[in-house]
């Protein structure tokens, strides 16, 4: 029998990911003041001497589920178009993931339907697959491909597709304070792009306040199979508000083509920016980081909320050197102790083993990714790394990742001292049972960790501690500390002229997405 795994390694050698900004390697910068690699290398393109590259911006994603019936491998799937039932011919309609089509023959069903299907798929080019049943019974496949990519177009136009609904102010949020538009804000530059947003510091026009905007294309989120991580990402600025450690949000609005999340500038820039510059931390540095993340990651976790993306990126600093945690589009929220979830997601080099596995799982992969982070600060290079493997191609793909992650023993470099060791060994521990942080003592383990005694950790949660480290400011608006790759780009937004595009967009999906953080705005009241 083929294992699990040798399915997924074929399945998604089989489906290449298409290419997204996030994916593209960014080696170091070697042509700034504080170079880190004065050499130049040998040729266009190949590392110079002492060069690491494991280390650089890559994206997030999630991996589609497949449920398989009768020859049938399901995807779930929106329509924008009428679409009918193969099994009972009646529409397909309604919001959410109404519909499934088989990636093979194409056939369409109502998701209640699908399970009823008794025409087996005419598609005979496809090998048989394993399929591993999860908690609802439902096969699911951890077969990789990116979800973030345009969706066909879907068949059967035989009505025009209706209008698209105007987003119109009297629709927003009854009751609710004015909220904002884009004419409400100047838009100063690009600061940071991700596997799907655009990222630009901007000022409140009327207060002169600077923020930052977190810019999403619709486009993007309706052709994902799974919609619903828009309302966690706003929920989880939401809940985030009121912690030190985790970007709040000030608003939220949307255009035809884009919805608009304006959040709190953090100008310290993110600890990519700093380790690309700095190659490797002091232990000293890298535990005050750590032990902030951790209390920011056991606020969610205490909130029924799953990380799920913690990595250099993700982490900023603010202007005193604190960190703060963003991008919450890859979390899950409403999980209760001992609940468990099982969408394959995240980023290659810090998804978690058990993930990978397909097994069900809970927070213990926060705990997994922060023991690849820390890692990362202690060593400068990733604990997966395979950056020499670069000249053998069949070493140099995601599925090797994958398989280093959950086979090879991670070597602790010998100049870190012996508890740093024991704090990489019990987070990067394979077995979610027997991970620090995820045992008996949960968070406690954490805390009492030898690793971490000289934290105080009341005082660090109330941001008395003195940050080791203060990013180089000058100014409230100085972005010296943003890749130049960004802040060199043009800061427009194309205008919603392509009405194609945007006739494609069910509107009615982001009804409700508008809203203004009743703090902030007494805040702003006051100035
Ligand atoms: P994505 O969801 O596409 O990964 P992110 O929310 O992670 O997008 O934002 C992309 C980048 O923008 C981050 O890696 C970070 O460098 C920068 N960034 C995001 N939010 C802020 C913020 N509030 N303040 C400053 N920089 C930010
Ligand atoms: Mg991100």
């Amino acid at each position: 029998m083929r294992s699990f795994w040798t399915e997924f390694l074929t399945a998604a050698a089989s489906h290449p990911f298409p290419a997204i900004p996030g994916d593209i390697p960014t080696p170091y910068d070697f042509d700034r003041s504080e170079e880190l690699f004065p050499n130049v290398p040998a040729a266009p393109g190949m590392p110079c001497a002492g060069e690491d590259r494991s280390i650089y911006r890559r994206g997030a994603r999630r991996w589609r589920k497949l449920y398989r019936v009768n020859g049938h491998i399901f995807q779930a799937k929106r329509f924008n178009r009428r679409a009918f039932c193969a099994f009972c011919q009646d529409r397909i309609w309604g919001l959410g993931r109404q519909g499934f089509k088989c990636i093979q023959c194409k056939l369409l069903v109502h998701k209640k339907c699908h399970k009823l299907v008794q025409k087996p798929c005419s598609n005979e080019h496809v090998d048989p697959v394993e399929v591993k049943e999860d908690a609802n019974g439902e096969s699911t496949l951890g077969r990789a491909s990116s979800v973030r990519s345009r969706a066909e177009p879907e068949p059967l136009p035989e009505t025009p597709p209706a209008p698209p609904a105007p987003v119109r102010a009297e629709d927003l949020e009854p009751g609710s304070q004015r909220h904002y538009s884009l004419e409400d804000f100047e838009l100063i530059r690009v600061i940071g792009r991700g596997s799907y947003a655009k990222v630009l510091m901007v000022e409140l026009k009327r207060t002169k306040r600077v923020y930052a905007m977190k810019v999403i294309k619709k486009a993007l989120v309706t052709d994902d199979e799974d919609i619903d991580w828009v309302q966690t990402e706003k929920h989880v600025f939401e809940t985030a508000s009121n912690h030190p450690f985790l970007v709040g949000l000030h608003s939220c609005f949307q255009t035809p083509s884009r919805l608009f999340f304006v959040i709190e500038f953090v100008r310290g820039g993110d600890l990519m920016f700093h380790m690309q510059r700095q190659r490797r931390l002091p232990e000293e540095h890298a535990r005050f980081y750590a032990a902030e993340i951790s209390l920011a990651l056991h606020f969610l976790h205490e909130r029924g909320v799953i990380y799920r993306d913690l990595k250099l990126d993700n982490v900023l600093l603010d202007h005193e050197g604190h960190i703060k945690l963003t991008d919450y589009g890859m979390c899950k929220e409403g999980v209760r102790p001992g609940d468990t979830t099982s969408t394959f997601c995240g980023t290659p080099n810090y998804i978690a083993p058990e993930i990978l596995r397909g097994e069900e799982y809970g927070f213990s992969v926060d705990w997994w990714a922060l023991g690849v982070l820390t890692y990362e600060m202690l060593a400068g290079r990733s604990p997966f790394d395979i950056a020499q493997a670069a000249d053998n191609p069949d070493q140099n793909t995601e599925d090797y990742l994958f398989q280093v992650i959950l086979e090879k023993t991670i070597r602790i470099p010998r100049s870190l001292s012996v508890k740093a060791a024991s704090v990489l060994k019990g987070f990067l521990n394979k077995n979610p049972v027997e991970r620090l942080g995820c045992g008996e003592g949960a968070f406690l383990d954490i805390v009492n960790h030898p690793f971490f005694k000289s934290i105080e950790w009341e005082m660090l949660e109330q941001k008395q501690v003195v940050p080791p480290f203060k990013p180089r400011l000058e100014g409230e608006r100085d972005l010296a500390n943003f890749p130049p790759e960004f802040t060199d780009e043009p800061v427009h937004l194309t205008p919603d002229d392509d009405s194609t595009v945007i006739a494609d967009i069910d509107q009615s999906e982001f009804e409700g997405f508008e809203y203004v953080n009743p703090l902030l705005m007494s805040l702003e009241d006051c100035v």
